[in-house]
């Protein structure tokens, strides 16, 4: 039998990275500054209809940016989805600020609106309003944006979505990012699109575009002489990567209707088995399915979801456990959590299968033979 490994999520260029690659190249811009940047933006903005974008070295960077602007400091906090990767808290803790984490609704499994807005309810009425909300759209599946925007207005707090995961995503027809004061998106080597490491800002607000890009070139003030009056960052992308964004960028769509097939393919072949549930897509969402993420009830199934990743892994077939929510993590146990049920138990039962769209229909059939053979 074929016994090749299967990743989790590969990346997969389309074929045109390496003609922008060879522009930059002939140019001589290795260096990050240079046309393929400007475009990259541009066309980055287009597609998700913002008005602005900034394209830096990583979507954590992203982060780090945005919640400088909006004013994070030292002990001020924020409040997180508590369902997520790590890189969507680690930049509050780079401002010094502390982490509120929030549940997970059962219909996206991202943010639970209610529960952010009781939170946010009973801070007001305390004056103790977090600096920020940050809004993370997991697994190519957009949160319920319009309740949670609606909460952040009313109590004037600024709301950055966490796009990373879901470029191509669509919540009521536009892409998530474009909601809040501004959004990011990761092209990180795993993600939907990758420049092998990369991130994008967008808003329609110029002066904070203007303003991060200023500090992700180290705060250079207008002189010859390097003159600085504010401390800056090294966080821009480079032209060489920006070019292959935008060879990337030109398969997006494919690559979105790739993911989708992947889902359909594991959900055709594996809903029959008891205790198996397949990560819901809400009304209002229209997923990328980055990964296929289903759950696994034990007391139904007569096997856990660690069995099915460890029958996997023998078959040299990565699979992965859904995310470990930040407020069980060792590093941010003593922060506050509102709510926290919904999460630990997609963690408890939670499987994502590989969803590489390089993927053959071979590979798929493999995988969906040893995941069965788990149910005898
Ligand atoms: C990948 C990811 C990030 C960070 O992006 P990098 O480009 O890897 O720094 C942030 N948030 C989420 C939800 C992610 O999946």
């Amino acid at each position: 039998m074929n016994n090749k490994r299967i990743f989790l999520s590969a990346p997969h260029m389309g074929g045109e990275e390496l003609d922008f690659v060879r522009d930059a190249f002939s140019s001589n811009y290795i260096a990050p500054v240079g046309p393929q940047i400007d475009a990259f933006e541009q066309e980055f903005a287009e597609m998700v209809g913002a008005k602005y974008a900034a394209a830096v070295t990583t979507g954590t960077a992203a982060l780090h940016l945005l919640l400088r602007y909006v004013g994070v400091g030292a002990g001020d906090e924020v409040i997180c989805s508590t369902f997520t990767f790590v890189a969507s808290v680690s930049p509050i803790m780079y401002q010094g600020g502390i982490p509120v984490f929030v549940d997970s609704d059962t219909v996206s499994w991202n943010m639970d609106p209610a529960l952010l807005a009781g939170e946010l309810e009973k801070r007001a009425a305390e004056d103790r309003l977090p600096k920020a909300v940050v809004l993370v759209h997991l697994y190519g599946q957009p949160a319920d944006i319009d309740p949670i925007k609606e909460a952040c207005d009313k109590h004037n707090v600024a709301l950055i979505e966490d796009a990373a995961e879901a470029l191509g995503a669509e919540y009521k027809g536009k892409s998530p990012g474009t909601f809040g004061k501004a959004g990011f998106y990761s092209f990180n080597g795993n993600k939907i699109i990758t420049t092998s490491g990369g991130g994008m800002i967008v808003s329609d607000d110029e002066e904070l575009i203007k303003k991060v890009k200023f500090w992700a070139t180290q705060a250079r003030d207008n002189a010859a002489h390097y003159e600085h009056t504010e401390m800056g960052y090294n966080y821009r992308m480079s032209n060489v990567l920006a070019a292959i964004g935008r060879g990337q960028l030109r398969v997006l769509d494919e690559r979105v209707a790739g993911k989708r097939k992947i889902f359909d393919y594991y959900r055709e072949g594996l809903s029959d088995l008891p205790g198996v549930s397949f990560m819901p897509e809400p009304d209002f969402a229209r997923s990328t399915r980055w990964l296929t993420c289903l759950t696994i009830d034990p007391d139904q199934a007569g096997i856990d979801r660690d069995i099915v990743i460890q029958k996997l892994e023998e078959n040299n077939i990565e699979a992965r456990p859904a995310w470990k929510p930040m407020h069980m993590q060792p590093l941010y146990q003593d922060c506050q959590v509102v709510g926290g049920q919904v999460a630990e138990d997609i963690f408890a039962y939670g499987l994502c299968l590989p969803s590489g769209t390089s993927m053959t229909e071979e590979d798929l059939a493999r995988i969906i033979a040893v995941v069965r053979g788990c149910w005898g």
